[in-house]
Parts: structure tokens; C-alpha cells; sequence
């Protein structure tokens, strides 16, 4: 459901930079269960810049470029802490939501899966999750 856009290059440093730029809106969400925090979205960045978004939670902690009108629709989102939309976007913006709930989980809740890579042994390919009401995604891909 990602929609990958060409970016121009970008070193490392830049990616540092930029991940290390000001927090332009953040949203925390929390458990509907437990109300303990499930995860955190986070836009930092700005105009001339430019943005990126930061996902923590249970599953993992990523960073991600975000082109300009697509960084805008997701600055409301934030803003207005809908999980559903941010989701909508990009699953893996929101690793901790359940589309079939519209609910937030946290890592106590989902039952996690780690399904390993068939060509490397030893590395985590992706990480399935099923949350308390049965219904299964993918968490990590
Ligand atoms: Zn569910
Ligand atoms: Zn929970």
C-alpha cells in the first residue's frame, strides 16, 4: 500500500540530519486495552529541508523520508491523532493499530510471529502479528 516516490540522493549524513531535525508534530497512541503507550508518530523536517517521518513502537523504531504533499496530509493526521488515516497512508506508519478494531494495540496485546528469512538464516524477514481479537497483519516487513 506504500507509495514509493523518487527521492534525490541522499548520504547517510543527510538521513542523520534530517532524523535529528525539529519535531514538527508528534502524536503518542495509546493501548485501548491496557492505556499504555502503544507507539509514537512523529514528523520532523521542514520546507526547505525537507521531512521525514519517525515511527516507535514495539515493533521497531524507523525513520522514513516523506515528499512534500504527502508530509502535509500526514502533519494533520498527527495533528489530529488519527491513527486510522496515518494508517491509511502507510501501514508501516502505524505498526500497532488493528484496521478491523480501529483499535490501538501495544506489544502485550498483538501476538507476535517472527518468520524468518528462507535465504538467510539467522534474519527476521518479517514479524506477523495477530491482536486480541484475532485478527492477523503484518507488523514488520
Ligand atoms: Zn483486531
Ligand atoms: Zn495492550
Amino acid at each position: 500500500m506504500s507509495e514509493y516516490e523518487p527521492f534525490p540522493p541522499i548520504t547517510g549524513e543527510e538521513f542523520d540530519a534530517l532524523a535529528a531535525s525539529p519535531i514538527v508534530e508528534e502524536a503518542r497512541f495509546r493501548c485501548a486495552r491496557h492505556g499504555t503507550e502503544a507507539g509514537m508518530v512523529r514528523l520532523r523536517g521542514g520546507y526547505t529541508r525537507g521531512w521525514m517521518v519517525e515511527v516507535e513502537s514495539f515493533v521497531y523504531r524507523r525513520f522514513q523520508r516523506v515528499h512534500e504533499p504527502r508530509a502535509e496530509a500526514l502533519r494533520e493526521h498527527i495533528a489530529r491523532g488519527d491513527v486510522q488515516e496515518i494508517y491509511v497512508m502507510d501501514v508501516a506508519w502505524a505498526p500497532f493499530y488493528c484496521v478491523y478494531c480501529n483499535a490501538v494495540y501495544c506489544g502485550a496485546c498483538w501476538r507476535t510471529e517472527e518468520i524468518m528469512d528462507p535465504d538467510l538464516p539467522g534474519w527476521v524477514d518479517s514479524v506477523r502479528g495477530v491482536c486480541p481479537a484475532g485478527h492477523e497483519r503484518m507488523l514488520s516487513d
